[in-house]
């Protein structure tokens, strides 16, 4: 059943038939030997051939054929008895079953002759091995039937020697031949002129190295059939075989070959003659499978040197290469293209390429520092590490961070340094915005330390208040003596308005610095603020683990307040709702949210932890339920919103915790 359903294409089995009768023909021309019915025997390849390129559960269908095949080549030219044709069909049957199971088994379908192990093992197994099985079979079949009185020992190793270099002449031609067939490849015009004249010396050769044996030796066949190898591989092979073949059978027939001599020495020479094309055959396909394990490594290795390269030039990173000496010699697309100019454009102009990029790419300013510092390093071999500007095509200095290391041979010595250019600029700017942001809100802070801030008042005012109670008495004390002493009373009622004054001076130079502080008008966009406020507590929330939730509207008008005073409310509160969660040890979420409503812009903060203990006292000055807290931060914050007419304000958080709400106007002119 299997069988019936995998049953080959009516054209195919025509045209095995052919081929295989048309081999027994070829056999059949060069059995000259006298006496021996056996010669070169191409059905062998044809057969072997065909059960490896197909489904062994179509080989029923082959062999049946095959048979048919060998039968009317029997009828037509051998003339054995039928039972001595069929036993020796058998053998060539088994020979061609066994040949493809072993090659399929050893070299795995589909079998393509490509590599030297691959025909090693045809060269093995195909024709060395499954000859044996048709060699015993045939030679005992033919020594049983006594056809043409040959014997077992005399016949054996015609047959496999016939067998072998049949199969080795026909099955490789016929490999590739088919698979070529299935996936054609593109043959240039050189090609064909090559494989032209290439084939007219090659039968020139043939030919005369078939037909004469004086000088020279049948083996001068040898430079073209390996030409043909070298440069065509296994279709030039498969092509020489074929060439070869046909020149053999067609000096042969015409009497003229070197390999026909007298009845005696016929036996010898046939065996010379299958012998010269087994060992052509052999050594082209050796030479061919190295020829194109060569090519393949060859293409291998361009193709992974250009997957190398494919990556230097994609990968997010400038990148370099120098010789030991710092002379750059390979640039990376990423890096050319952001200078602007190739490495050639620097040759020829009087100073080295390192130089020269030097002083055209890298900032003035750096100069020096990056001379200093490669000087260093080329002397000492130490990798390179630095941050510089470098200038892009279009003019503008960017911050790049750039690193050498070096590569070094098995003895150590420097052979290349590898540089990396990463271009930072835009981490670098937000860095220097962030500093400037730190450096603002300290100088806020220390502005709004308030119980510093009292200290100095109490101090300063003191001692005017002091003195001028102390003044008082004295005063009092001068107007009750009898007769009061009225120059001293005046004397002392001046030191009191001196003392008052200067209170009252502390008094207004603190009020003046207040007003300082908070008459600073202008106007910040709400949404950058949080942003900014968040990166200047990221690390904090990091250390306490703690997840941020923010949901800000994206087009948030700007609101009436200085960016300095907004962030410095939403730190108080980010930092309140960080401080509350301290004790929670699950679902630590930092809430903010912002939003417009109508004329302001509502921002809420909220967190989880255990919610506001005393809701009516936490906006009183120093009212603090916190060990080391101060009890100024939502005083402050709230005057900070009140002064620009907003609202703070406290609630229960939705789930757990609390919930600080503060607004603030919409400021209704642009944003500076
Ligand atoms: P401090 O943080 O120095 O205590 P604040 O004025 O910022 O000063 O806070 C006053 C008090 O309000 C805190 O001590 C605390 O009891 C309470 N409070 C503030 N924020 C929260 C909050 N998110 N959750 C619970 N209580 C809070």
């Amino acid at each position: 059943m299997y069988a019936w359903s995998h049953s080959p294409r009516f054209q195919h089995l025509a045209l095995f038939y052919l081929a295989y009768v048309l081999g027994c023909g070829f056999a059949q021309a060069l059995a000259i030997v006298p006496g021996i019915t056996v010669s070169i025997w191409p059905p062998g390849g044809v057969f072997i051939a065909t059960l490896i390129l197909t489904s062994p559960y179509s080989w029923p269908w082959w062999i049946l054929i095959g048979c048919l095949a060998e039968m009317t080549a029997q009828l037509v030219w051998f003339h054995s008895p039928l039972l001595a044709g069929l036993l020796i069909y058998l053998g060539n049957a088994l020979c061609a079953v066994v040949g493809a199971t072993l090659l399929n088994r050893a070299i795995g379908r589909p079998v393509r002759l490509e590599t030297l192990r691959e025909v090693l093992a045809f060269v093995v197994l195909g024709a060395g091995v499954a000859p044996l099985a048709s060699a015993t079979v045939g030679s005992a079949a033919l020594a049983w039937f006594g056809v043409k009185s040959q014997t077992f020992t005399s016949v054996w190793p015609l047959f496999w020697i016939g067998d072998a270099t049949g199969i080795l002449l026909v099955a490789p031609p016929a490999l590739v031949a088919i698979q070529h067939w299935r996936n054609r490849t593109q043959i240039s015009a050189m090609q064909w002129t090559e494989a032209g004249v290439l084939g007219l010396i090659f039968l020139g050769v043939a030919a005369l190295a078939l037909k004469y044996d004086f000088l020279l030796s049948a083996y001068i066949i040898m430079p073209p059939i390996l030409w043909a190898a070298v440069r065509f591989e296994f279709k030039g092979v498969a092509v020489a075989l074929c060439l070869l073949a046909l020149t053999t059978m067609a000096l042969t027939l015409s009497g003229s070959s070197q390999f026909i001599g007298d009845p005696e020495t016929q036996r010898q020479k046939q065996v010379m003659l299958q012998l010269f094309l087994a060992i052509s055959a052999f050594s082209a396909l050796i030479v061919a499978a190295i020829s194109r394990q060569h090519q393949q490594a060859l293409l291998s290795l361009q193709q992974s040197e250009r997957s190398l390269r494919d990556l230097v030039e994609t990968l997010p990173v400038m990148i370099d290469c120098a010789a030991p000496d710092g002379e750059p010699v390979y640039r990376s697309r990423q890096l050319r293209e952001f200078l602007g100019y190739e490495l050639e454009e620097l040759d020829g102009v009087g100073k080295s390429r390192l130089a020269g990029t030097i002083d055209t790419s890298v900032h003035p300013d750096d100069v020096a520092g990056v001379k200093e510092n490669l000087a260093r390093s080329l002397a000492t071999g130490e990798p390179f590490a630095r941050m510089l500007r470098l200038q892009r095509f279009d003019g503008e200095y960017r911050w790049v961070d750039t690193r050498a290391v070096p590569m070094r041979n098995a003895e150590g010595a420097i052979v290349q340094w590898n540089i990396t250019c990463l271009d930072i600029d835009g981490e670098v700017r937000a860095q220097q915005k962030l500093r400037l942001a730190q450096e603002r809100l300290g100088r806020a802070s220390q502005l709004a330390s308030l119980a510093e801030l009292s200290a100095s008042i109490a101090h300063e005012v003191n001692q005017p208040l002091a003195a001028i109670v102390a003044n008082s008495l004295a005063c009092n004390r001068w107007l009750s003596t009898d007769p009061p002493n009225l120059g001293r009373a005046k004397l002392t009622a001046e030191r009191i308005i001196r003392d008052a004054n200067s209170a009252a001076d502390v008094v207004s130079r603190i009020r003046a610095l207040f007003k300082q502080s908070t008459e600073a008008k202008s106007s910040t966009a709400l949404g950058s603020a949080i942003a900014e406020a968040l990166a200047l507590v990221a690390e904090e929330m990091e250390q306490r683990r703690i997840r941020i939730d923010t949901d800000v509207e994206g087009d948030l008008p700007p609101v009436s307040l200085d960016r300095v005073q907004v962030q410095q409310v939403l730190i108080n509160l980010i930092r309140n709702g960080m401080e509350a969660m301290d004790t929670t040890t699950e679902d630590r979420v930092l809430g903010i949210r912002a939003r417009r409503l109508g004329d302001v812009v509502q921002t809420e903060i909220s967190d989880h932890g255990p919610g506001v203990a005393v809701s009516g006292r936490i906006f009183e000055p120093f009212f603090t339920t916190k060990g080391n807290g101060m009890g100024m931060g939502l005083t402050i914050c709230r005057s900070i919103v009140e002064s620009r007419g907003g609202r703070l304000w406290a609630e229960k958080n939705k789930k757990h915790g609390a919930l600080f709400i503060f607004t603030l106007p919409v400021e209704l002119k642009a944003a500076p």
